[in-house]
């Protein structure tokens, strides 16, 4: 598709809209354009083809998504056409043009080329299926070590043999797995049941009606879900053989340009073939020199990059929040790094935060054991729940971190945000 095809939107934070380069979305710091590279993957000039246009035609900052995109930031209606052009010219442009998903597939960094065909195969399946909803996600697995656990996917696809898969369908009660069956029947399931998602007006396969789901899976034996495999932890890993493995998560989502520039010129240095974005909102290289691996390691911590597993950051989840975003009152990235500080052992101990410029809660849908909810440039405080939950009490983010520092402990925590005093009112 060419960048004179571009389509401005014509209504702020449109619902349902999939953002791309011809079709951006207006933000609180300008147009949002996002990139879906393919497979999830970049190239060492596509990287710098990016941080080039996010430098040049926005403002330099980069959201890494967890369905392995990247959104540059602050672009304007004159540089938008431009920026489209430049990302086209290296392979990154639009591949439909209806407003739908643009990529469907989410594919874990370290998948081996069965799982790279396999996508390219649904993707083409896809694109065939007009009006997808915005949301839709497929993901695909092939059962190794590491995965895609908590990826809320419509379908999901896992590689049991060369020409055998077996699938799931999401329901309201879960994912609903099938008996492995060669790869041509599940293309026709999986294509089925895009159909039935595209006509059926609904934004995800879960809010399909129980007929319409039953239906979908009539003939194909239902069978126990697998084991979830978990997403590549941040780190330097050794696979053994001459495979160096560096995966770095960008802190909540942020990346600059130079930034990306510099994961980049790593990757040169370390052969790594390319940059393959994580579920973890980060990066992960595969290299063969061990020593510049080690150093790549070190120059990409001190950035900024989260590089250690233990890094408290990586337990809490933020959205872009004020004034990046027009529907964000606080400054929930400098609110969740401090967050992130003061919650550091109890989040050593596996207690998870979010801090959530408002209610719909980007960055992490999903419950968490506290989330902070912006309102009128104060919190709202949810226990264990989703950002769109009942709060328990609505706080200024000074009068919150107070009572975060007070508890030592996940029950403590709890305690304080249940305790109402004068620093508090009803929400
Ligand atoms: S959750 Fe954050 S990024 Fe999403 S709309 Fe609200 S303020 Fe904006």
């Amino acid at each position: 598709m060419s960048a004179d095809r571009r389509v401005l939107p014509d209504a702020p934070n449109r619902r349902g809209w999939c953002p791309s380069l011809l079709r951006p979305m207006p933000t609180g710091d300008g147009l949002l354009v996002r990139v879906h590279p393919p497979l999830g993957r970049l190239t060492g000039l596509q990287a710098r083809a990016v941080a080039q246009g996010a430098r040049h035609f926005g403002n330099g900052h980069i959201d890494v998504t967890a369905r392995a995109n990247l959104q540059i930031r602050g672009v304007t209606p004159e540089t938008q056409g431009p920026l489209a052009a430049s990302l086209e010219a290296v392979g990154l442009g639009d591949v439909r043009d209806d407003g739908s998903v643009q990529r469907l597939t989410l594919t874990a960094p370290l998948a081996g080329p069965a799982i790279a065909i396999l996508a390219e195969a649904v993707e083409a399946a896809g694109r065939a299926v007009a009006g997808l909803p915005a949301k839709t996600l497929v993901t695909l697995e092939d059962g190794s070590r590491f995965g895609l656990a908590g990826a809320e996917a419509d379908v999901m696809l896992r590689l049991v043999d060369p020409d055998r898969i077996a699938w799931a369908l999401a329901t309201p009660d879960g994912p609903v797995w099938f008996a492995a069956v060669p790869t041509a029947q599940v293309l026709r399931h999986l294509t089925e049941s895009l159909h039935a998602l595209a006509a059926s007006g609904a934004r995800r396969m879960r809010d399909l009606d129980a007929d319409t789901l039953s239906r979908l899976g009539a003939d194909s034996t239902a069978i126990p879900p697998p084991l979830p495999a978990p997403a590549l932890e941040p780190g330097l890993h050794d696979f053994g053989g001459d495979r160096l493995v560096l995966a770095v998560d960008t802190a909540f989502g942020r990346c600059s340009a130079d930034g990306l520039d510099s994961l980049a010129a790593w990757s040169d240095a370390i052969g790594a073939p390319d940059l393959r974005l994580s579920p973890t909102r980060g990066f992960v290289l595969v290299g063969t020199d061990s020593e510049g691996a080690r150093r790549a390691w070190d120059a990409l911590g001190a950035q900024g990059f989260v590089h250690a597993a233990d890094d408290p950051r990586g337990g809490v989840a933020a959205c872009p929040g004020a004034p990046a975003c027009a529907s964000g009152t606080t400054p929930t990235l400098g609110d969740a790094a401090r967050l992130a500080e003061a919650l550091g052992p109890l989040i050593a101990a596996g207690l998870t935060a979010h801090v959530s410029g408002c209610a719909k809660g980007c960055a992490h849908p999903g419950a968490a054991a506290l989330t902070l909810v912006g309102h009128h440039g104060h919190y709202d405080i949810v226990l264990d729940g989703r950002p769109d939950a009942l709060p328990a009490m609505r706080l200024t983010f000074e009068a919150a971190l107070d009572r975060v520092r007070s508890a030592d402990s996940a029950a403590a925590l709890a305690q304080a945000f249940r305790t109402t005093d004068t620093m508090s009112s009803p929400a």
